[in-house]
Order: C-alpha cells, then sequence, then structure tokens
C-alpha cells in the first residue's frame, strides 16, 4: 500500500487525458484560453497504461478519468477498457461535462466505467450558456438520460456554488435530482487559477442547514472515493453531498494524487509540488524505476492546502490538471 509521510493512504489516481474542452466554465478555464499541450507532449493510451500498472502494483486500486473534458479526446473508452483490465484497479470512474454523454455513454459503460459524475451548475439554459459560454444544455440532459439508459447507478451531479449566479438554483437542482433520483454535490470554488479566483465564493455550511430542515433530510454516508459529506432523504431515496475545500478542508484523509495529460504527477491540487513521469518514461525507464519514482513522489505528498492563506498560490487552470 502507498502511505504518505503523514500516514495517509494513497489509493486514488484522478487521470487527466486532457487539457482541452468544449465548455468554457467561468470558473474553470478563459474563454480565450490558448495554452492547450502540444499533442507530442499528451502521454499515449500505452503511457499511461503503463503508469497506472505501476500504481495498481504499489496498491492503488481506484482511477477516475478526468480533463479538461475527457470525452473529447479521441477513443477514450478504449483507454477505460485498459485500465478496467488491469488487476488490482477495482474502481474505474469518470468526471465530464455530459456535453458528448448522449453518443458515448454506452461505450464507457461496456468498457469497464462504472461510475459516473456529470458537472450540471443549473438547470436553466440561459444561465447555463452564460456559465460555460456555450449553448449546451439540452446536449447535457440528453446526454443524463443516456448514462441512465446505458445503466449507470448511481449517476452524481456536481454543482459548483457560486453566489448570485447558481446559489439561488439549488432548491431547484435538489428538486430535480429528487425526480431523476440523481445524487446531487455541490462544491465550493476554489481559488485554482484566476478563473477560480474571480468567482465569488459560497459557503456551503448555511445552505446545508437550510436545505436539512427544508426537505427532511439526516446524516448520511454514501459510497465512493471522495471528500463529500453528505445529507440523505429518511427513506434514503435522495443524497445531496456538500465538498468543502474552504471552509472545512478534508485534507488529513487525503487520499489522492493527479496525473495531467502531458505526464505531470501533482501531489496536491491546492499546491506547486509535483513530479515529472514523462521524461522518464519516454527515456525508456524499467518498471522497477517507474515504481521507485511514485513511492517516492508520494513522499512529497504536501500535508495540505493553503486556500486561505494564500489564495494566489495556484496559478494553473483547474482544466489542465482536472478538479
Ligand atoms: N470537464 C469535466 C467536468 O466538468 O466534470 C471534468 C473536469 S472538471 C475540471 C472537474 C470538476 O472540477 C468539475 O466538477 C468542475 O465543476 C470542477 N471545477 C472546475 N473549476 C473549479 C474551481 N475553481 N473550484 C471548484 N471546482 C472546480
Ligand atoms: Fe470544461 Fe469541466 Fe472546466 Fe467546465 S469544469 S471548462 S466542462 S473542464
Amino acid at each position: 500500500m502507498l502511505t504518505d509521510r503523514f500516514g495517509r493512504h494513497i489509493d486514488y489516481l484522478r487521470l487527466s487525458v486532457t487539457d482541452r474542452c468544449d465548455l468554457r466554465c467561468s470558473y474553470c478555464m478563459p474563454d480565450d484560453f490558448k495554452g492547450f499541450e502540444e499533442p507530442r507532449h499528451w502521454l499515449a493510451f500505452d503511457e499511461i497504461e503503463r503508469v497506472v500498472r505501476a500504481f495498481a502494483r504499489l496498491g492503488l486500486q481506484r482511477i477516475r478519468l478526468t480533463g479538461g473534458e475527457p470525452l473529447v479526446r479521441k477513443n477514450v473508452h478504449e483507454l477505460a477498457a485498459r485500465i478496467s483490465a488491469i488487476p488490482g484497479i477495482t474502481d474505474l470512474s469518470l468526471s465530464t461535462n455530459g456535453t458528448q454523454l448522449e453518443k458515448k455513454a454506452q461505450a464507457l459503460r461496456a468498457a469497464g466505467v462504472t461510475r459516473l459524475n456529470v458537472s450540471l451548475d443549473t438547470l436553466d439554459p440561459s444561465r447555463f450558456a452564460a456559465i460555460t459560454k456555450r449553448d449546451a444544455l439540452d446536449r447535457v440532459l440528453r446526454g443524463l438520460m443516456a448514462a441512465r439508459h446505458a445503466g449507470f447507478v448511481p449517476i452524481k451531479i456536481n454543482m459548483v456554488a457560486i453566489a448570485g449566479a447558481t446559489g439561488e438554483e439549488i432548491d431547484a437542482m435538489v428538486a430535480f435530482c429528487i425526480d431523476q433520483r440523481f445524487v446531487l454535490r455541490l462544491i465550493e470554488v476554489m481559488p485554482v487559477g484566476d478563473t477560480g479566483r474571480n468567482v465569488a465564493p459560497m459557503s456551503l455550511g448555511p445552505i446545508q442547514e437550510r436545505l436539512r430542515s427544508r426537505f427532511d433530510l439526516i446524516d448520511g454516508i454514501v459510497p465512493g472515493a471522495g471528500p463529500a459529506r453528505y445529507l440523505v432523504s429518511r427513506d434514503g431515496q435522495f443524497q445531496i453531498g456538500f465538498i468543502t475545500p474552504i471552509s472545512q478542508h478534508f485534507c488529513d484523509t487525503c487520499n489522492r494524487v493527479r496525473l495531467s495529460v502531458d505526464g505531470i504527477l501533482y501531489l496536491c491540487l491546492g499546491q506547486n509540488d509535483k513530479v515529472d513521469l514523462r521524461t522518464p518514461l519516454r527515456a525508456g525507464c524499467s518498471d522497477d524505476q517507474l515504481e521507485a519514482l511514485l513511492r517516492d513522489a508520494i513522499q512529497r505528498k504536501p500535508l495540505r492546502h493553503e486556500f486561505g492563506e494564500l489564495p494566489a498560490r495556484i496559478m494553473r487552470f483547474m482544466s489542465s490538471v482536472g478538479g
């Protein structure tokens, strides 16, 4: 098992397969962003598989495909099939904005992706267009239905809580998720990149208490690798998670690291500590050397983010590492 110097077991890799995206969410990527990684720097599927196999030999069990938008990378279902077949990988999930799910949900399910998170901040078409700079709400809603049809259970909806923009829509989203039997997760915006810093943050504590009494919710536990704390309805049918990196950080139980499309292993979302895997991979390192690199990297994982003390620290955009 991989254990860092603070005794945390690292069993979860968030794997960014692209830094590109077909949306431009205001808190994530600038509208006119041009600084994408060059294709020659993208890890090939063979290279990604090699890294995941090495991680799995060291005890890592869970992978989440993310991005940018993972479904804009060509043939990502083939990568999913390769990863889900790796001995030791017991959980393969995907985070998506949902725009391409209508045509890709079946193939992803068949490839062994078992859990799906779909980002959706609003059910209002004009507000969706204002946040994402694209007119794509209908496509996302059709994608969600296709995902359910393909057999994904549960489907989690990730909603970033932005004061003034989506805050007032939370009740509508709760009603939608109760009706559709989706798990809802509210996320506090993080000061990652100028995009993350330019959005008015909103603490989820008061919202949690308001929703608890409005919808008669009680504390609950929902399976998953993440840090969300959940409220559930008394009949257990509806679940809502609160991801509060800012108002109540969860670094003590952090179990994850992140690999970017250009092969850089990021050890904390809120710090700059990283290890280049692409150079040794392309220089022909052995499996033993790769495993040693990963073990050493885990020892360099920082204790915690400092979003509160040093909000300007992270210059990269969320889309470049995968949220
Ligand atoms: N494109 C996919 C999607 O939107 O789900 C996967 C990548 S996206 C970077 C992963 C998650 O990060 C999404 O749920 C998104 O809402 C969240 N995210 C992006 N920027 C954020 C920020 N500044 N603070 C908090 N969450 C953010
Ligand atoms: Fe794209 Fe996801 Fe970032 Fe939105 S949050 S711009 S969908 S990567």
